[in-house]
């Protein structure tokens, strides 16, 4: 199935997506069995090392001084029957923080993972509304239905009633807990039977006619048939149809039930995907927005990951391809510089190792190794001016002063905050009133990463202390305003990593103020960056 049928081939057969949990529902088992099925590991257990490595803090630190281990998880490429599967890594640790946010810019669709004991937690939620702006399809995956769960119908009505989206089964679940058996897959008429004893395999999968075929009873105990041919008449009669164009448009998410850890329910999910995914989609971009299937190369750096081999100060910005068909050694424009760059050592991410991507189709990531040209938000293209729009930058909820243990060494420390700076992975902001930095993050969490960082990759002790001010806010308005308004709020301004106009205050009284005092310029939150 195509909504587009006018793709070509290649094209149409990508699916490039992300996944969206609460920590625990199961999303690094799910990320491994796909990878299982899509014959990109061969053993199950090679991303399990790296879900588990994420656990407590310092194993955090460790998994980032291990910068090889989680730059290979960042984006993955596998085939699934027809389908090229792009699954893009959501960061794992619980702050939410613009990296999540600028993930989601780079996929077409979301696979919400929930468990069924537990059913819409906060991070999900908090996710699920970043998909929505986007209007992103979802599809929805009901894990752990091998332990005690809820009732199917509860489930179905938390997501309705939390998420405000139409959920449609794609399958049912036939017992719970203990007595859970398997599901009867609705999209294909299918009773499939879990297998407790081997996890890396599905025990049956049996075709059936009807609800009242006799090969029902032949595999399904009488009490549990019963109780689910109960279930199964009210939900075909309550429950909204699959639909695939309110999929496409995020308005309806169908819900697949099953247990990754048993490898049940995972290759309907899949198939699911590829099958009511969306294709590569349009991007926004300014002054025209661009189609996938153009003939010419554009892509755009939706995240940059720096410092992968200390020893070289490598970086690797990835790219999400939105259109044409890119091959290596092309020589692509770098819009925001007008500079051109021969892309000669791409890297795709086939699971566990890194590869030299040889060519690239619309909707796939390649990474492409710099020395620090590339950033979040640029556009690379085949000369024309365009630049892909709607990444935002957001406005730390954290700030705090940040001074080198070693005074001597300040000029480093502003050269390793400006690249993580430049990594997104915080706001740096230069006071023009004294002296030192004031560092910006979302999670406070990312303070300690960053201070980790800063010793481990430059050899130098840094301190976060508290700062004066609690909002920083972007100043837009003419030059000319923005002078004068600065001049005459000296101690409350600042210059962000791009040079862009801060104002820093700690009083909301302050933003609302100015906003009064100065009609001709506006602060805010956020700045796209481009
Ligand atoms: P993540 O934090 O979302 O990546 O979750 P994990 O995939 O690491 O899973 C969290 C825990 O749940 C692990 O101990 C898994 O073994 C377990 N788990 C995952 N899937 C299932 C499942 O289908 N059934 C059961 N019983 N446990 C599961």
């Amino acid at each position: 199935m195509s909504n587009r049928p006018d793709l070509p081939a290649e094209i149409a057969r990508r699916r490039t997506f992300a996944i969206i949990s609460h920590p625990d529902a199961g999303k690094t088992t799910l990320t491994e069995k796909f990878l299982l099925y899509g014959g990109a590991i061969q053993m199950a257990g090679q991303v399990r090392a790296k879900g588990e490595a994420r656990r407590t803090r310092s194993d955090f630190m460790q998994m980032e001084k291990d910068r090889g281990i989680s730059v290979s998880a960042s984006a993955m490429s596998f085939d699934f029957e027809k389908f090229r599967f792009n699954l893009v890594d959501t960061p794992g640790h619980s702050d939410f923080s613009e990296d999540t946010y600028r993930t989601l810019t780079a996929v077409d669709a979301a696979v919400m993972v929930i468990d069924g004991a537990k059913g819409v937690e906060s991070q999900t939620q908090k996710l699920f509304e970043v998909c929505r702006l986007r209007d992103l399809p979802i599809l929805t995956f009901c894990n752990k239905m091998d332990r005690e769960s809820r009732d199917t119908f509860e489930i179905i009505d938390e997501i309705q009633e939390n998420l405000a989206i139409d959920v449609t089964p794609a399958s049912w679940p036939i017992g719970v807990g203990r007595e859970f058996m398997g599901c009867y897959d609705i999209l294909r008429d299918k009773l499939e039977i879990m297998d407790r004893a081997d996890r890396n395999k599905v025990a049956a999968s049996i075709s059936i006619n009807s609800l009242d075929d006799p090969k029902w009873s032949e595999h399904v105990p009488a009490h549990l048939l019963e109780k689910f041919r109960e279930d199964i008449e009210m939900a075909m009669e309550l429950l909204p149809k699959l639909d695939p164009a309110s999929v496409l448009n995020g308005s309806m998410t169908p819900i697949w039930f099953g247990s990754a850890m048993n490898s049940f329910g995972v290759k309907e999910l899949m198939d699911g995907i590829g099958t009511y995914g969306p294709e590569p989609q349009i991007q926004t971009a300014q002054p025209r927005n661009i189609a996938p299937e153009e003939d010419k190369v554009a892509g755009f750096v939706f995240k940059v990951q720096a410092n992968m081999d200390p020893k070289h100060r490598d970086r690797v910005a990835f790219v999400r391809m939105a259109s044409g068909h890119f091959t290596r050694g092309m020589k692509l424009t770098h819009v925001r510089s007008k500079k051109q760059m021969a892309v000669t050592n791409p890297v795709m991410f086939l699971a566990a190792d890194r590869e030299l991507a040889e060519e690239a189709w619309a909707g796939d990531i390649i990474g492409i190794p710099n020395h620090g040209q590339l950033r979040i938000g640029d556009t690379l293209t085949e000369g024309e001016a365009i630049r892909v729009s709607g990444i935002p930058s957001f406005a730390p909820e954290l700030l705090q002063n940040c001074r080198a243990g070693d005074p001597m060494k300040a000029k480093h420390l502003e050269k390793a905050l400006m690249q993580f700076a430049e990594e997104g992975a915080a706001k740096v902001f230069k006071p023009t009133f004294g002296s030192g930095f004031i560092v910006g993050v979302v999670g406070a969490l990312q303070f300690e990463v960053l201070a980790s960082r800063i010793e481990l990759e430059y050899g130098l002790p840094v301190r976060f202390e508290g700062s004066q001010f609690t909002s920083a806010r972007w100043v837009h308005g003419t030059k000319d305003a923005i002078d004068k308004f600065a001049a005459a709020n000296k101690q409350h301004i600042a210059l962000d990593n791009d040079g862009d106009t801060v104002f820093l205050t700690r009083l909301q009284w302050d933003i609302d103020r100015v906003q009064r005092d100065y009609p001709d310029v506006t602060l805010s939150a956020t700045k796209e960056m481009m």
